[in-house]
């Protein structure tokens, strides 16, 4: 899971980079890279928050009117700087990469670059595999000279070449040397990829491809929508824009972007993030109307903040005070994203502080967005327990989470996950809540379709059916993918 912008402008762009990744932080807080070009490359990476790594001078150092960034949470690979993104490559023409997902198929990938082709892979990622394979894709066929039609067909027929090779999700963003800024996604669309554009006084546009909405206001872009499943867009050094559908497969985009990833105020796959979360409170609570008629709770507690919304909706619909009773400090990075187990159970107390006043004698119902290892809200039942809960209810608006994303969200191994190992009635005893409920499949699915201008049939939900939709993902590779991300993890 990883935040990636391309920008195309008519005047530097290093400080638009910089500004949306900041807007993009929430989708990786582990390192951030920055690429420019022009007649060669600008490149800055680092490990940690993106106003940690870039200074005011960095940004000086930058030139070039096109450019990439990204913001990183490893799914795959290290933490080491090599594996920070984007990526560059020097033939052919110099091709830059910024990209979100992941590639269930990357071993095999690795090896026919490694040994058929004898070259070196200087990272541990998917995604330098995905530039190799463009880089194959450019150099095939007759040399273009110029960056126009002609060359639009050479990325086209690139750009096929990846999506019959790569197998996964994936989202991309590439600056070309000489030719332009490119964006394709996946032909499933599983990772998000949205588009807009700028009017310049002279009658130039720029363009913006991100993975959310988030920067459009702040930097004067409209939104555009989506680039499509399998589409393909280039913006040329003069700043004429190409965009085709390559190749489509069912649309099947990740549903746990509208339940815990995307910020709220995003518009993804033309559904807003915030109504889908106000629709899943209210489901939910229709459910607990209708399996807990007699159990009226004296107050709706958001786990923060991506709960927010949704417990909002849910506590108007069975019409019970919504209160803010667990305090959120945000100079504390997210839970679930915190690799080592022990630093996420403790980094709750740290992070969210319980109000007496709002708990103390009280029925609390607390809902959280989804319950992955268990570890977190069981700490959070404890701490409301703690300070004085008469009764504790505990929902969830993501059904139960049994096994892994291979699609680029950090949800590791089968062992790790609750709901892979206990039933609901054990995880209720092992929260020490007095009832659980989680939301259906079908009403979370209904929570992010009802409304929206968008052609999504059913949206990826893997890690909780286990319908995997691209790589052939039988008991065996999960098996084989399981050991790949535990020993990467260094378990
Ligand atoms: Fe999203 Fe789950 Fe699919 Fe991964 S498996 S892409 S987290 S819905």
């Amino acid at each position: 899971m990883c935040g990636i912008v391309g920008i195309y402008a008519h005047a530097p762009v290093a400080a638009e980079l910089y500004d949306s990744l900041i807007h993009l932080q929430h989708r990786g807080q582990d390192a951030a890279g920055i690429l420019t070009c022009n007649q060669r490359f600008y490149v800055k990476h680092g490990l940690g928050l993106v106003r940690e790594i870039f200074s005011a001078d960095d940004i000086l150092k930058f030139h070039g009117h096109y450019g990439i960034g990204h913001t990183r949470y490893p799914t795959a690979g290290g933490y080491n700087l090599s594996d920070v993104q984007p990526l560059w490559i020097g033939s052919p023409y110099g091709i830059g990469l910024a990209h979100n997902g992941n590639l269930v198929n990357y071993k095999q990938l690795a090896d026919e670059i490694r040994y058929q082709k004898h070259r070196h892979l200087n990272s541990s990622i998917d995604s330098e595999v995905l530039l190799h394979l463009l880089a194959d894709g450019l150099d095939q066929g007759e040399y273009v000279a110029d960056d126009g039609s002609a060359y639009f067909e050479k990325i086209c027929g690139a750009v096929k070449y990846i999506f019959s090779r790569a197998q996964g999700s994936y989202s991309v963003v590439n600056t070309i040397i000489g030719k332009g800024l490119l964006a394709y996604r996946d032909p499933h669309g599983i990772r998000p990829l949205v588009f807009g554009e700028r009017n310049n006084a002279d009658g130039s546009k720029d363009y913006i491809f991100a993975s959310e909405t988030t920067m459009f206001y702040a930097l004067g872009f409209e939104p555009k929508g989506d680039i499509q499943p399998g589409e393909v867009a280039f913006v040329n050094e003069k700043g004429t824009l190409f965009r085709r559908i390559i190749e489509q497969r069912q649309f099947r985009p990740c549903i746990f972007e509208y339940v815990y990833f995307a910020r709220p105020d995003s518009t993804l796959n033309e559904i807003s993030v915030y109504r889908s979360r106000l629709r899943m409170g209210q489901n939910l609570a229709l459910r607990w109307k209708e399996k807990f008629p007699e159990i009226v709770p004296d107050v709706v507690i958001p786990a923060p903040f991506t709960s927010n919304t949704a417990a909002l909706s849910f506590a108007h619909e069975i019409g019970v005070r919504y209160s803010e009773g667990l305090y959120k400090n945000p100079f504390i990075g997210r839970t679930f994203i915190m690799p080592d187990g022990k630093e996420r159970s403790r980094s709750v107390r740290y992070k969210l502080t319980p109000q007496k006043t709002e708990i103390k004698d009280k029925k609390v119902l607390i809902l959280d967005d989804s319950i992955v290892r268990g570890t977190t809200s069981k700490e959070i039942v404890k701490m409301v327990r703690e300070f004085g809960a008469k009764e504790i209810y505990f929902v969830s608006t993501c059904p139960p989470i049994q096994y892994p994303c291979y699609y680029g969200i950090d949800i590791p191994s089968r062992k790790e996950l609750i709901a892979a190992k206990l039933s609901e009635a054990e995880i209720e005893k092992y929260l020490g809540v007095d009832k659980l409920l989680y939301q259906t499949q079908e009403d979370l699915v209904e929570a992010v379709t009802r409304k929206g201008n968008h052609h999504i049939e059913r949206p990826c939900m893997a890690c909780m059916d286990g319908q995997y939709i691209t790589g052939n993902i039988n008991t065996e590779k999960l098996q084989q993918l399981e050991n790949i991300r535990t020993s990467e993890r260094g378990e």
